[in-house]
């Protein structure tokens, strides 16, 4: 049971960008720009842990990225392919294309956090 707890609140912890240590410090700062790229606290305002232990520590996180693209690829595929199985193949790749480009800015900030969480120090 008290396992359960905890995963649902690793999970909660990701989706919401916090800190791997404290759980209370955002990783990303606020913004509400779209076409900007989100950027990373050095240290959490909560607990001064460091984000980035070394340079290139984030480059694992890459992986993470490409594998949360794919997923997004393959789900609105299908889901496109079982709402309107008539539109041409061209289209519905085209579409899964601008999903993942819109779902792009997100997996940046989720496969860092998710990163974070995996490796912390
Ligand atoms: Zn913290």
């Amino acid at each position: 049971m008290k396992n359960t707890q905890n995963k649902s609140k690793l999970l909660l912890d990701i989706i919401n960008e916090k800190c791997p240590k404290c759980a209370q410090g955002f990783v990303f700062t606020r913004t509400s720009s779209l076409i900007k790229l989100p950027v990373m606290h050095y240290k959490c305002e909560n607990c001064a842990y460091i984000f980035e232990r070394e340079p290139g520590y984030f480059l694992g996180a890459m992986y993470i990225s490409y594998g949360l693209s794919v997923l997004q690829g393959i789900v609105a595929f299908l889901l496109i392919n079982a709402a309107i199985p008539t539109l041409p193949i061209y289209l519905k790749s085209l579409i899964t294309i601008g999903v993942i480009l819109l779902c792009g800015r997100k997996n940046y900030k989720m496969s860092r956090v998710i990163y974070i969480h995996i490796f912390p120090w």
